[in-house]
């Protein structure tokens, strides 16, 4: 890489209840799928890294998993990932909900963030639905950092928006770009996304999963991807689609398969157009009784750093 002069550059990442946008705000920003978006909470599994390159600034959001209250080992693992990667960014972008109360939840978000002490700014999302609690969740902030002792994080601003309609995304960026330190670039200036590929197909995968299942099953299934193999003109994906029981695993196929084949149909056209070419699927759905649990399988998710 070849620089002529520092620009700023730095990492920004995503904190706050699930629901409220983060996924979205972080797609919209960087302009590009790479997040995957659900009404169901918890789906994003892995930290997220996508890349928003201007010619006067390299800003790395990372969009990770929230914080869990649950004791399962996956649980845990995603809460220390959730927690250093506060204490390991230049800024935090704190991300609510205003059309919605703030609620408990709020407090240990909020707690987490001032124990990173870092330099953080709150975006007040959705401002296109109603904007009731705009105040509360400032006063929120600002009643728990008064309580905090000692060194803690700082707000810069905040700063109401809309991920959906892109109302004072602008702004955000702007502030967002203006408290990050100058340097050289991380990452090569046409780079969108650092997340490995193996995880990106299982994270698409995955949100088909979940829009064609809705409710219906929510936390217990998990995307392994076997092998990527690219042919010259095709590429060959093999995937494991783990459940808990069988009752789940016929409700994943459907009625005379058709459930899988049209995830399969909707995962295959989003994988074109990442890869560029076309796309071979196959998946398999295997029942593993608490997958949550087995190290191997978690290994092979991607979780392998559980107990840094
Ligand atoms: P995350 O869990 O914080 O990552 O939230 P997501 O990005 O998955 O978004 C949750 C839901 O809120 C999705 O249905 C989004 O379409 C929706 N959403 C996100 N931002 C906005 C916004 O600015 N306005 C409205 N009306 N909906 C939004
Ligand atoms: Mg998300």
């Amino acid at each position: 890489m070849q620089h002529s002069k520092e620009i700023r550059v730095g990492f920004a990442v995503l904190a706050g209840r699930p629901n409220v946008g983060k996924s979205t705000l972080m797609n919209v920003l960087i302009e590009k799928k790479v997040s995957i978006i659900s009404h169901i909470p918890q789906t994003t599994r892995h930290l997220i890294r996508g890349i928003l390159n201007t010619p006067s600034a390299q800003i790395v959001f990372v969009d990770g998993p929230g914080i869990h209250s649950f004791k399962e080992p996956l649980a845990q693992h995603l809460n220390a990932i959730a927690k250093r990667s506060l204490k390991d960014t230049d800024l935090i972008l704190y991300v609510v909900d205003t059309s919605r109360q703030p609620a408990a939840e709020e407090e240990k978000i909020i707690r987490n963030i001032l124990l990173a002490k870092t330099n953080v700014i709150m975006a007040l999302n959705k401002i296109d639905k109603r904007t009731a609690f705009i105040n509360d969740y400032i006063k929120f902030w600002q009643d728990r950092e008064s309580k905090t002792r000692g060194k803690k994080s700082k707000l810069l601003y905040y700063i109401p928006i809309s991920a959906k309609t892109g109302q004072n995304l602008g702004g955000l960026v702007e502030v967002v770009k203006e408290n990050l330190p100058f340097g050289y670039p991380l990452y090569e200036r046409d780079t969108v996304t650092d997340f490995p590929l193996k995880f990106r197909v299982a994270d698409i995968i995955r949100e088909k999963l979940f829009l064609k299942l809705k409710k219906e099953l929510p936390h217990s299934i998990a995307v392994e991807i076997e092998g990527i193999e690219d042919k010259g003109k095709v590429v060959y994906i093999d995937t494991n689609i783990y459940v808990n029981r069988v009752s789940q695993k016929r409700i994943v196929i459907g009625k005379e398969a058709q459930l899988i084949r049209d995830i399969g149909i909707a995962s295959r056209i989003e994988l074109e157009s990442v890869f560029g070419k076309k796309v071979y699927l196959d998946t398999h759905v295997k029942v593993l009784s608490d997958w949550q649990k087995k190290l191997r399988i978690l290994k092979s998710l991607g979780y392998d750093d559980a107990s840094s």
